[in-house]
């Protein structure tokens, strides 16, 4: 299960500044998939949208299968550095974990390994 990922499509980004706009000032949370060490898609946390503050928290809910790698959310805060229940989150499944800080673009998201170092991944 410890696959590794190296990096992810442009489209996946785009796709969740998007929703971390519309969610905003809420956080937006979602599992990600990859595809051979990039990640491809994402799967929406159900509540995520449903006006509760910690999105993160839905994700435990989430069937996690192999093909998860790990988690993205967003911080309505310029700070996209983890908080202790990210950290606990991200020890719990999948090597890779995203964080996006408003306002939501290329210049304010971070990756995170499992353990909560920040790692860079390649944009595709
Ligand atoms: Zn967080």
């Amino acid at each position: 299960m410890a696959k590794s990922v190296t990096a992810i499509t442009s489209k996946v980004l785009e796709l969740m500044f998007a929703a971390a706009k519309d969610t905003h000032p809420r956080e937006f949370a979602c599992v990600l998939r990859a595809e051979e060490g990039v990640i491809t898609e994402i799967l929406l946390v159900p509540g995520t949208l449903s006006g509760e503050r910690s999105a993160i928290l839905h994700l435990h809910m989430l069937p996690i299968d192999l093909s998860v790698v790990g988690s993205a959310h967003s911080h309505p805060t310029p700070n996209a550095v983890p908080s202790r229940a990210d950290l606990n989150l991200f020890s719990r499944f999948g090597p890779l974990h995203i964080i996006i800080g408003y306002p939501y673009t290329m210049d304010t998201w971070k990756a995170y390994t499992r353990d909560g170092s920040e790692v860079k991944i390649e944009v595709v």
